[in-house]
């Protein structure tokens, strides 16, 4: 059994993880259902969004230059790093550099992927997070396992628990006063930090914008209070106007949430000018690549256009019933499932390409129509043509293929199939356990006999019984 599968057994008999898994899924789609449902029309929206996306991608090196000319004329500094152990070493010399012994931290997916809490912390720095979500996270000693609602895993009551037991708070179920008494944790933390790092959501090339969307007010608080401040993009979330801008933004929103817009919209365009009460005095984007170049320009090009809203998570069966964790990385859910072994390599997570029933929920709900069941497609080929198949596997591929080539090959191989599955199930109608190499099938779910007479034979007869135009029987 590997790895992949598991997480996925251990996950579906968590009864917590469940419970969580059913509020926290159920309430983001139909908040994305709602929140779609109140613009005029929302197919035209998403495809608005993604002609956005594919601008971009389509200038990306002109874009990234732009915006790093821009960044700097606004009297920022810009910095690139090529893998996520040189983002790492890049912040650890800007917090030397400005003896940071502090950081408060926004969320941020890029930084995750690389692990710089860890990087930083190996070093003597303290690194607290400060939406609440990762803050817990962090107690808790776990990682994400959603995009946009990082402790998705957690029930109200097992966070309640944790606060308790880690911080001391007065044992609550409600949510509200556990934000009060996280606050009041936080606020110390703005004001001894010595460096704020934030993800971006978009970085507006046109002006050299950085752009965040938030519903605490930590993103704008651990960016603008400490002295320092380290933005860290994956090189995709360049766009070009502010017109694009203005449509990504509002369609973010409303898929992740469900709102018109996030409480807090943030744009940070360098540091703290001398006319300005407050800011940063020092300004630093640090760009990302990571594997996202050698994507770029793949068929695989357009999983960069994702903007990270977590919809397809929502809304996928899969991610639904194992959760994030089970996928083995920072970016789970069906979107994860193809960026995951993109970014990793295709023999790194070799399970998650198949973890998808390829039923199209992600694509039907993603604003910028990405088509994640092909790449799911095209990731599994991939893999079965980079792959080491066994000699039962292609022996079998080749009897498949030949059987499906045939049309009496077909019919025979049915018609032996349901008398074999009908004599082994007897009057249950249903086999409890089939034979190696298909007892995977049924670990998990029974395998009911093949019907008689079979679809084709009811097609055919009743097609035969149906009186043509002419009143005599279609023979
Ligand atoms: S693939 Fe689409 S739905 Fe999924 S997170 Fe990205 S933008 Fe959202």
């Amino acid at each position: 059994m590997n790895r992949f599968q598991q997480s996925v057994t251990i996950a579906l008999s968590d009864i917590q993880l469940q419970t969580a898994l059913d509020r926290g899924t159920t309430r983001g789609v139909n908040a994305r259902l709602a929140g779609m449902a109140e613009t005029t029309d929302a197919s035209l929206l998403r495809h608005q969004a993604r002609l956005a996306k594919e601008r971009a991608l389509n200038s990306l090196p002109e874009l990234l230059e732009e915006l790093e000319r821009n960044v700097v004329a606004n009297g920022g500094h810009v910095l690139w790093a090529r893998t996520a152990a040189e983002l790492n070493q890049i912040i650890l010399d800007l917090c030397r550099q400005h003896n940071v012994r502090r950081v408060i931290k926004a969320k941020s997916m890029v930084t995750e992927e690389a692990e710089l809490n860890h990087a930083l912390e190996a070093h003597g720095i303290e690194v607290t997070e400060s939406d609440l979500g990762e803050y817990v996270i962090q107690l808790a000693g776990e990682t994400p396992s959603h995009i946009v609602a990082p402790m998705m895993h957690k029930t109200k009551e097992s966070t309640a628990q944790l606060l308790h037991d880690k911080l001391g708070m007065p044992m609550t179920d409600k949510p509200e006063e556990m934000t009060r008494f996280v606050r009041g944790v936080m606020r110390q933390k703005y004001l001894e930090a010595d460096m704020g790092i934030s993800g971006v959501n978009f970085a507006i090339a046109e002006t050299g914008t950085i752009a965040t969307v938030e519903n605490e007010g930590n993103n704008r608080l651990s960016t603008s209070a400490p002295r320092v401040y380290v933005a860290v993009m994956g090189i995709e979330k360049v766009i070009a106007t502010w017109e694009d801008y203005a449509l990504l933004v509002q369609l973010l929103a409303r898929s992740a949430t469900g709102q018109r817009l996030s409480v807090y919209n943030n744009l940070m365009s360098g540091p703290r000018r001398p006319s300005e009460p407050d800011g940063p005095e020092h300004f630093y984007l640090v760009m990302l690549d990571n594997g996202r170049s050698r994507i770029y320009g793949t068929e695989y090009t357009e999983s960069l256009a994702c903007i990270r809203c977590g919809a397809c998570l929502n809304a996928c069966p899969v991610y639904q019933n194992i959760g994030g964790h089970a996928y083995g990385w920072v970016y789970p859910g069906p979107i994860g499932s193809v960026v995951s072994p993109l970014l990793l390599g295709p023999k790194q997570l070799p399970a998650l390409p198949y973890a998808s029933s390829l039923c199209g929920a992600c694509q039907a709900a993603c604003p910028v129509e990405i088509a994640i069941p092909d790449m799911l497609l095209k990731l599994r080929r991939d893999l079965v043509q980079q792959g080491d198949p066994t000699l039962g596997w292609r022996v079998g591929m080749r009897l498949w293929a030949l059987v499906f080539r045939s049309p009496l090959l077909y019919r025979l191989s049915g018609k032996v199939a349901g008398a074999l599955t009908r004599l082994l199930a007897g009057r249950k109608g249903v086999l409890r356990q089939l034979p190696p190499p298909l007892n995977g099938w049924t670990a998990n779910r029974d395998f009911p006999a093949f019907g008689a007479p079979s679809f084709r034979e009811r097609y055919r007869a009743r097609r035969s019984a149906r009186p043509s135009t002419n009143g005599s029987k279609e023979m």
